[in-house]
C-alpha cells in the first residue's frame, strides 16, 4: 500500500474548502485564499564551538486580505516548510475568526532552541530578521514568539530590526515589558484558553469549580492556563513536560510550581511520562505543547469529555473524528488559544500610537473580545449543525473570502 505522508497544511485546507463548501463559495475563491502569497527559506550560518553550523529558517506569509501578515517564530528540531505553512494559515483564519486587523503568517528555524547557548541564539534571530527585512514591518509582517523563542527574542529582533529600519517598536509583538511590551501579553494566550475552557464547561452546565483538568506542556501557554484554570477553580491533576509528568488527584498547586524551569524539578511521587498526561482521569484535557500529539494512536485511550486545544493543530483529522465520535466536545485551537495574538494586536496598537495600557484594561479587553468570539463560534455552530471546529472556520473563511473578493483579484 502506498503510504501518503501526513501533512499538517493539507489537513488545514481540507478544512477550509469543508466551510467554503458549507458558504458556497466558488470554488477559485477557495482556491484562492488557501494559497500562500509568499514563502521565503534562508540558510543561517550560525558559529559555533565546533565549527560552522548551518540551520534553515523560514518565513511563509499565507495572507494579507484583512491586513499586514502576523505570527510568531518557532524554533524546533521538527520545523519545517510544511508546518510553517500550516502554522502561516492557521494564524490567517485565527486573526479573522477574532476580528482583528491582520492576515496570518508564521516563521521558524530547524533548531533545538534547548541546545543553543543565548549568544548563539542572539545570532540565529538577528541573521533571520536581516535576512528576511525586506518582507517585514509594522504594515508587512509582525513576527511574535512560538515554541523554543520568548520576549528576549523578541527584543533582539527589534534591536536588529532598528538597526536596519529606524526605530519602530510595532515591528514585533511579545517584547519584554520594560522595552515596549505590553504587560498582559505574557499571559494573554494561557489566560484565553483558560477562560475559553471555563466558558465551554459553563455552555454544558457543567460547574467550573473542581473540574479536573490534565496539561501537557509547562511553557508560556501551558503555564498561564494552568494558573489561570487554578484560579478559576479548576483543579490541575496532571501536568507534563519535555522532561516528563507528575500527577495529583487532589490538585497540583500551579502558583507554588510556576517558576520552574521544568517539572522534573517538582518533587512528586506520582511522575508519569511526558505523552501519558493526555490519558490521564479527567474532565478537561488541554494539549498546550506540540502539533499532532492526539492522533490515532492514542485517541481512543482520551479519558477527557471536553478538549480545549493551548497549542496549535494538536489532534490530527482522523483522531478529530474518533473523539468528535464519542462526543468529546473540543473547543479548536483558532479560538481556544487566540487570546496571543489578540494580545499582540493590543501590543501592536499601544506601539503605533505610543501609549502604554494599565494590565486591567488590557485583562478586560481581552476576555470580552474572547467571550464575543467564543459566543459567535457556539452561536454559528447551532446555525448550522456543525462541531465548533467548523464553525470557527465558517466564519473565518467567509470573512476572509469577503475581503479577498471585495479588494479586487485584478492586480
Ligand atoms: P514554549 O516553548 O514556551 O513551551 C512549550 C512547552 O512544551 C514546554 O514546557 C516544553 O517542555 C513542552 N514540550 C515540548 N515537547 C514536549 C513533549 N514531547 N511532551 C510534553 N511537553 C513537551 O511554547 P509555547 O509558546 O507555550 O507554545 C506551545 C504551543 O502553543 C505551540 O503549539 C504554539 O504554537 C502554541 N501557541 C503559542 C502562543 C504563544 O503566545 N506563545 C499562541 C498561540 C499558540
Amino acid at each position: 500500500m502506498i503510504q501518503v505522508a501526513h501533512s499538517a497544511f493539507t489537513e488545514v485546507n481540507q478544512r477550509v474548502a469543508h466551510a467554503g463548501e458549507i458558504l458556497n463559495l466558488d470554488p477559485g475563491v477557495i482556491a484562492a485564499i488557501s494559497s500562500c502569497e509568499r514563502e521565503v527559506v534562508i540558510s543561517i550560518p550560525l558559529h559555533r564551538k565546533e565549527g560552522i553550523d548551518v540551520l534553515t529558517g523560514y518565513r511563509v506569509q499565507h495572507s494579507s486580505a484583512r491586513g499586514p501578515r502576523k505570527g510568531g517564530i518557532r524554533f524546533h528540531q521538527d520545523v519545517d516548510l510544511d508546518e510553517v505553512r500550516a502554522l502561516a494559515s492557521l494564524m490567517t483564519w485565527k486573526t479573522a475568526l477574532i476580528d482583528v486587523p491582520f492576515g496570518g503568517a508564521k516563521g521558524g528555524v530547524t533548531v533545538d532552541a534547548s541546545k543553543l547557548l543565548p549568544l548563539e541564539k542572539e545570532e540565529v534571530i538577528r541573521r533571520w530578521t536581516r535576512t528576511l527585512i525586506n518582507v517585514l514591518g509594522p504594515n508587512r509582517d509582525i513576527p511574535a514568539p512560538d515554541m523554543g523563542t520568548d520576549a528576549q527574542s523578541m527584543a533582539w529582533l527589534m534591536d536588529e530590526f532598528h538597526r536596519l529600519e529606524g526605530f519602530q517598536p510595532a515591528c514585533v509583538t511579545g517584547k519584554p515589558v520594560s522595552l515596549f511590551g505590553a504587560p498582559g501579553r505574557e499571559e494573554a494566550t494561557g489566560r484565553g484558553v483558560a477562560q475559553i475552557a471555563a466558558a465551554t464547561l459553563s455552555q454544558s452546565n457543567r460547574k467550573v469549580a473542581g473540574t479536573r483538568v490534565a496539561i501537557q506542556g509547562f511553557g508560556n501557554v501551558g503555564r498561564y492556563a494552568a494558573l489561570v484554570c487554578q484560579e478559576l477553580g479548576m483543579k490541575v491533576v496532571a501536568l507534563s513536560d519535555i522532561s516528563g509528568g507528575i500527577v495529583n488527584s487532589n490538585g497540583i498547586d500551579i502558583s507554588a510550581i510556576f517558576n520552574v524551569k521544568n517539572l522534573s524539578e517538582v518533587s512528586s511521587d506520582n511522575r508519569i511520562q511526558a505523552a501519558e498526561v493526555l490519558e490521564v482521569a479527567c474532565d478537561l484535557l488541554i494539549p498546550a505543547a506540540l502539533g499532532g500529539v492526539i492522533n490515532s494512536t492514542n485517541a481512543d485511550q482520551i479519558k477527557a469529555e471536553f478538549i480545549v486545544e493551548g497549542a496549535n493543530q494538536p489532534i490530527t483529522t482522523d483522531a478529530d473524528n474518533r473523539l468528535k465520535a464519542r462526543g468529546v466536545v473540543i473547543v479548536p485551537d483558532i479560538l481556544a488559544n487566540s487570546g496571543g495574538v489578540m494580545g499582540s494586536y493590543f501590543e501592536w496598537t499601544q506601539n503605533i500610537q505610543q501609549f502604554s495600557w494599565p494590565i486591567e484594561k488590557f485583562r478586560n479587553e481581552l476576555d470580552q473580545r474572547m467571550e464575543k468570539a467564543f459566543v459567535n463560534v457556539n452561536k454559528v455552530a447551532q446555525q448550522y449543525r456543525v462541531d465548533l471546529r467548523t464553525a470557527a472556520f465558517i466564519v473565518s473563511v467567509g470573512r476572509v473570502a469577503t475581503a479577498f473578493t471585495q479588494r479586487g483579484s485584478l492586480i
